[in-house]
């Protein structure tokens, strides 16, 4: 298992310990973020700092595709939700990501493959960022919904935090991880919004969501 300086950032960031910006630059900041994040796990090797799967962040997307899920889907999500909210299994489990190789592992965010689970809703099928145009299978709150329940089961079974770097949506890659993307402005639209708002914002408000999911009773 490796992880990528800037993984070891974001985990340290997820885990409470900020180590300046997330540049994958290897200076004291991180090196005293990652002291304090190992001495709070009472671990003393980085792998210590991570879930023993490998895997530690979830990315939270949309297809762009119309209604129906059809297998190119399935190839790029671990998991794909349908339009009423139910969850259907990509080709590759959630655990294939641990190790991210091209054909034996979900390819949902551009070099951002590895350690990171790929939920997307289906929907959104030519939207339209600017002007706004929601397409012909805008996204529905069931969609939403389930997102925040698949992230909070993910959350609960490998040691993911929910924070803004380990739960983002794919157009928090970016601004947050550093990790240029091209131009993906999935999730910054939820069905009760006029038009799409700042990618954190929104990111934030998915958060509390999964936050609130992960108290429900059936959480464990
Ligand atoms: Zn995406």
């Amino acid at each position: 298992m490796t992880f990528s300086i800037r993984d070891i950032q974001a985990r340290c960031a997820a885990l409470g310990h900020m180590p300046g910006p997330i540049d994958g630059m290897m200076g004291p900041q991180t090196r005293s973020a990652i002291n304090d994040a190992l001495k709070d796990r009472d671990g003393r090797r980085l792998p210590d700092l991570f879930h023993p799967s490998g895997l530690h962040r979830i990315h939270g997307h949309w297809t762009a595709g119309a209604k129906g899920i059809i297998d190119l889907e399935l190839r790029h999500y671990n998991e794909v939700i349908d339009h009423d909210g139910r969850v259907h299994s990509g080709k590759f489990p959630a655990t294939a990501q641990a190790t991210y190789r091209v054909g034996h592992a979900a390819s949902h965010t551009l070099n951002a493959n590895t350690g990171a689970i790929g939920i997307s809703v289906d929907c959104m099928a030519g939207a339209v960022e600017r002007p706004f145009n929601k397409g012909s299978a805008p996204m529905t709150w069931a969609q939403v919904e389930a997102l925040a329940e698949r992230m909070a089961y993910y959350c609960g079974a490998f040691d993911i935090p929910v924070s803004r770097y380990s739960v983002l949506t794919h157009a928090e890659i970016q601004p947050t991880l550093g990790i240029r993307q091209r131009f993906k402005w999935d999730i910054c639209w939820l069905p009760d919004m006029e038009k799409p708002g700042d990618p954190i914002v929104v990111g934030d408000r998915i958060r509390e969501m999964v936050k609130e999911k992960m108290e429900m009773p059936w959480a464990a």
